[in-house]
């Protein structure tokens, strides 16, 4: 006989929640918010088929449904307070369960953060969980703020997620240490929630990338233009920081993967010029690579991929529709 709701819940989810008043096993859970803090409130899901293939490692599909989430807190320089998981499931596979919360676990636990309560029901296999973090009042990184000439910056390595992905689809050859390592990428993404805390009052603009650089930028773009007047930007092709296997891989597959792939799960932001110190020392602290890619240019210059000559290569309109970038 396979577990009961109730059953599978105290299990694989029912842990002890020290941070909070009162954890799963009520209506509601109960939580004691900092004073004076603003919540950050945000939710994702992770559908079999669309966000993940059918093999995959529960242990990483259990870490990326809490990390994509956690993403989103860090691009708001929010701290992980605690977080809700909606399970639908198709039915009550033990092993892929056990496996599941064991990644999320380890992930929340590193964190400090708990799962304190959620929901579970029949059905198609997805996750959704919704994170609650907090910021003090104006504080959050926002992708509204970015200005015209403010220097461009990502965190870690781009194009490696999408490069594994291709690479599963068979749509490119790998061998199989390149593979196993770009699947680190898009298996196991890590937030880089310290990077986000870290860049409070040192950023401008913030995004965490999940859906490729040109996309995720267009939407600072956007908000951080006029109405209708996105600002422009400039990125140096050579300057984008790739992966180690990415590199191995021929040029145009490098800037379609670092360009247009997505599952990056790094940080995209701008600063001030004069901030440059001041965002490489957080860098340092934190112990990421950051490295500055391009700058923000006046609404209506639209968005320029540079090559190492200064030559424009293929812009998001006119190229990388393999990947099918939705302009901004
Ligand atoms: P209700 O019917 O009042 O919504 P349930 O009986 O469905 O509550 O759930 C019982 C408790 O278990 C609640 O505290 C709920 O938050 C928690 N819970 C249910 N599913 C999950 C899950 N997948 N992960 C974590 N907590 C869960
Ligand atoms: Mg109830």
């Amino acid at each position: 006989v396979s577990l009961g709701e109730f059953d599978l819940i105290a299990r694989y989810f029912d842990a002890p929640a020290p941070g909070a008043v009162l954890g799963i096993g009520d209506d509601c859970a109960l939580w004691s918010p900092s004073p004076g803090q603003h919540l950050a409130l945000s939710c994702d899901t992770l559908v079999e088929g669309r966000h993940f293939l059918p093999d995959v490692d529960p242990i990483a599909l259990g870490h990326k449904a809490l990390a994509v989430n956690l993403s989103d807190l860090a691009a708001c320089g929010a701290r992980p307070c605690c977080f809700l998981l909606a399970a639908t499931l198709p039915r009550v596979d033990e092993p892929f369960l056990a496996g599941f919360s064991q990644g999320l676990r380890a992930l929340a636990a590193a964190h400090r953060i708990d799962l304190v309560g959620g929901n579970t029901t029949a059905g198609p296999l997805a996750f959704t969980l919704t994170v609650m973090g907090e910021v003090p009042p104006g504080q959050a990184l926002l992708r509204s703020a970015a200005q015209p000439g403010d220097d461009l910056w990502v965190s870690g390595t781009l194009g490696e997620a999408r490069l594994a992905l291709m690479a599963l689809q068979g749509q490119v050859k790998l061998g199989t240490a390149q593979l196993r390592q770009a699947r680190v990428a898009l298996e196991q993404p890590q937030p880089q929630v310290a990077l986000g805390l870290a860049l409070r009052g040192v950023a401008r603009a913030a995004i965490d990338l999940s859906d490729g650089l040109l996309a995720d930028l267009g939407h600072i773009l956007q908000r951080s233009g006029p109405t209708g007047r996105p600002l422009g930007a400039r990125i140096a092709c050579d300057a984008l920081p790739l992966g180690t296997v990415l590199q191995s891989q021929p040029v145009a597959m490098q800037q379609a993967c670092a360009l247009a792939g997505g599952d990056d799960y790094q940080l995209c932001f701008t600063a001030a010029a004069s901030a440059a110190t001041q965002v490489a020392a957080a860098g340092e602290r934190c112990g990421v690579r950051l490295t500055k890619i391009g700058c923000l240019l006046e609404p209506g210059a639209g968005v320029q991929v540079n090559d190492g000559h200064g030559r424009v290569l293929a812009t998001p309109q006119q190229g990388f529709d393999h990947f099918r970038v939705a302009p901004a």
